[in-house]
C-alpha cells in the first residue's frame, strides 16, 4: 500500500507559493496508516498533468491531488483525469445547483465560466465542497483510487475530513494506527549517533527508526504502525529504552522539548540560579532561556559584552588576558563566566565567545570556532567547538552548546 500526493499549480512550481498541502496531507494519511511514497508537484499544463496522473496511477494505490479545480482556463485537473481514464466530462446537476446557490447567497449571478466546476469525468463521484465553488472528485483509474481536492487549504482540510477519510475507510485503504516518538540529542554528529544505533536504523527494522539533523540537534524518530494503539506503543517503548540506554546524556528530551526547556526545568528541580555572559551569541542564550515560561524563577539575567572594552568593564575580564590570548580564547571564556557569576551572584553561569564569520578568525581558531564556559561552585570548565555554517547558524549552535553545557552540569549536580 502506497500513496502519492500530487500538488498542481504553477504558483507552486515557480516558487511563488510553498506547497504546504503535501505536508499536511502526508501527516493525515500517515495517521490513518497510509504511507506516502511520492510527492509530485506539477505546473498548470495539461500534457504534464496527464503524464503525472498516469505515472501516479501506475505506481500508487491511492493518488491524492490538490489544485486545478478552479473555474479558470489554467484549472486542468478535471480534463487531465478524464483523459487519463479515457472518458468524457459530464455535468453533475447537484454540483451545478450548489455553485449557483453559493453565488445567489452573496447576491450574485453565477458567471458562465463557473459552470465547468460542475463537470466530472464520467463515472466519477463528486465530493461536495460546503465552503467553496470547487467540488472534489473521487474516482478509480486502473487499480488506483484517485481523489482530487481544491488547492485552497481551508477547503481541502474540510473536504479531506468530511468526504475523503470516510471513503478511504470504506475502500479498505489504510487502517490501524501510526504513532511517532521523537527523541532529541545534542553533542554528537548524525553519523556518530547512527553508528551507535546501526541495528535500529536498518531499513527493515520494526519499528522504523530514522535520524534527522536540525541546527545541531540530532533527533531520532521512532515510527510504529500496528493494528491497535497498544501494539504500536509496545513497539516504541523498548526501542526508546534502547536508544536512551546507548546514548546516555546525549539525549536531552523528547518531542518538541528544547535545550532551554530542560535547563530551566533542571534549575528549578535543583534549586539553582543562572546567568549568562554572551559575546558571539549576542543575547541568544538569554533570549532562549526567557522563552521558557517561568524562567524568571531561575534566570537572573545576563550581559552581552561584544567588545574587549565591554568584557573588561562589565565582566571584569582582565585586560592582560584579552591582550595576550584574544577575546576568542579559553581563558577569556572562563573569565567571562566567572565574571558574570560574581556580578549576578548566581549558582551557575555560562559564557560564549567565538568567531561567527564570515570574516575574522585566526589560523588556530578559524571562523566557526566557539568557546563556551560554565562556572559554578565546583569550578569552571571550558568547551571548544568548531562549527561549519553561516553566521546565524554558528551563533545559534553556539547558544545551544552553552545551554547544553549548563544542562550537563546540572545533571551532575546533587
Ligand atoms: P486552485 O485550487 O488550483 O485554484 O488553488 C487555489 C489556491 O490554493 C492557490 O492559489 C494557492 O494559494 C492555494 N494552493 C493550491 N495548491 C496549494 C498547495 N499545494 N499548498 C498550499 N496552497 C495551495
Ligand atoms: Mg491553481
Amino acid at each position: 500500500m502506497k500513496a502519492e500526493v500530487l500538488s498542481i499549480g504553477s504558483e507552486l512550481t515557480t516558487g511563488q507559493n510553498l506547497d504546504t498541502n503535501s505536508q499536511w496531507l502526508s501527516r493525515r494519511l500517515a495517521e490513518v496508516g497510509i504511507p506516502v511514497g511520492f510527492h509530485t508537484t506539477v505546473a498548470d499544463d495539461l500534457a504534464d498533468n496527464i503524464q503525472c496522473f498516469r505515472i501516479a496511477c501506475g505506481r500508487a494505490d491511492l493518488v491524492v491531488a490538490t489544485g486545478g479545480l478552479g473555474p479558470t482556463l489554467d484549472d486542468l485537473t478535471r480534463e487531465a483525469l478524464a483523459a487519463v481514464a479515457g472518458v468524457g466530462l459530464v455535468e453533475d446537476a447537484a454540483s451545478l445547483e450548489h455553485i449557483r446557490a453559493l453565488f445567489a447567497a452573496r447576491g450574485r449571478v453565477m458567471p458562465d465560466r463557473n459552470r465547468v466546476q460542475a463537470l466530472f469525468p464520467a463515472g466519477a463521484e463528486p465530493l461536495p465542497n460546503p465552503v467553496g465553488t470547487a467540488p472534489g472528485i473521487w474516482m478509480n483509474v486502473g487499480r488506483a483510487a484517485v481523489v482530487a481536492m481544491p488547492g485552497v487549504p481551508s477547503e481541502m482540510f474540510r473536504m479531506f475530513g468530511e468526504q475523503v477519510l470516510p471513503r478511504l475507510a470504506a475502500a479498505g485503504l489504510g487502517g490501524g494506527v501510526f504513532i511517532q516518538r521523537k527523541i532529541n540529542t545534542f553533542g554528537w554528529g548524525e553519523s556518530q549517533v547512527e553508528q551507535k544505533l546501526a541495528d535500529l536504523t536498518r531499513r527493515d527494522h520494526v519499528p522504523e527508526v530514522g535520524i534527522t539533523a536540525s541546527d545541531a540537534v540530532i533527533s531520532l524518530r521512532i515510527l510504529a504502525r500496528a493494528a491497535t494503539l497498544d501494539e504500536a506503543l509496545a513497539q516504541v517503548a523498548p526501542v526508546e529504552q534502547t536508544i536512551r540506554g546507548r546514548l546516555g546524556d546525549l539525549v536531552f528530551g523528547a518531542e518538541d522539548e528544547e535545550l532551554q526547556d530542560v535547563v530551566v526545568r533542571l534549575l528549578k528541580e535543583k534549586g539553582r540560579s543562572l546567568a549568562a555572559a554572551e559575546s558571539i551569541t549576542g543575547g541568544l542564550v538569554a533570549h532562549r532561556v526567557c522563552l521558557v515560561p517561568g524562567a524568571s524563577d531561575v534566570f537572573c539575567g545576563g550581559v552581552v559584552a561584544y567588545t574587549d572594552e565591554a568584557k573588561a568593564r562589565e565582566l571584569g575580564v582582565p585586560r592582560e588576558l584579552l591582550d595576550r590570548f584574544g577575546a576568542v580564547s579559553e581563558p577569556v571564556a572562563r573569565a567571562m563566566a566567572e565574571g558574570v557569576r560574581a556580578k549576578f551572584g548566581v549558582d551557575l553561569a555560562i559564557s560564549t565567545t567565538g568567531f561567527a564569520g564570515p570574516g575574522g578568525g585566526t589560523a588556530a581558531d578559524p571562523v566557526g570556532t566557539a568557546y563556551v564556559a560554565r562556572a559554578d561552585a565546583t569550578g569552571t570548565e571550558v568547551t571548544r567547538f568548531g562549527w561549519l555554517g553561516t553566521r546565524a547558524e554558528v551563533m545559534s549552535r553556539t547558544a545551544k552548546l552553552a545551554l547544553n553545557t549548563a544542562r550537563l552540569r546540572l545533571l551532575a549536580a546533587r
